[in-house]
């Protein structure tokens, strides 16, 4: 499968934003300044990569691609087959 982008991983954002979350009012606001920076860090990172494929198998159009996140695991895969019709 071509690799053609990299996206940042919804999954690993939802957790940053916890933590930062979960850390303020616990820490000194110095802690909390320099965690939350690493953090902002994560929430632009691209972790997520982003394969897919688009090609003709025989009469039909196939669309297949998988999203994998590199940090976290989280994946997705989608694949759809569409018939190829002549022209009415
Ligand atoms: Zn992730």
């Amino acid at each position: 499968m071509s690799t053609d982008a990299w996206t940042i991983c919804p999954h690993c954002t939802k957790d940053a934003k916890k933590d930062i979350n979960a850390l303020y009012g616990t820490v000194s606001m110095e802690e909390f300044n320099a965690a939350s920076k690493e953090l902002t860090k994560v929430l632009e990172k691209e972790n997520m990569r982003l394969d897919y494929e688009v090609y003709i198998d025989g009469d039909k159009m196939i669309v297949s691609a998988k999203a994998y996140c590199t940090e976290c695991g989280a994946e997705a895969t989608a694949r759809s087959e569409t018939p190829v019709k002549p022209k009415e």
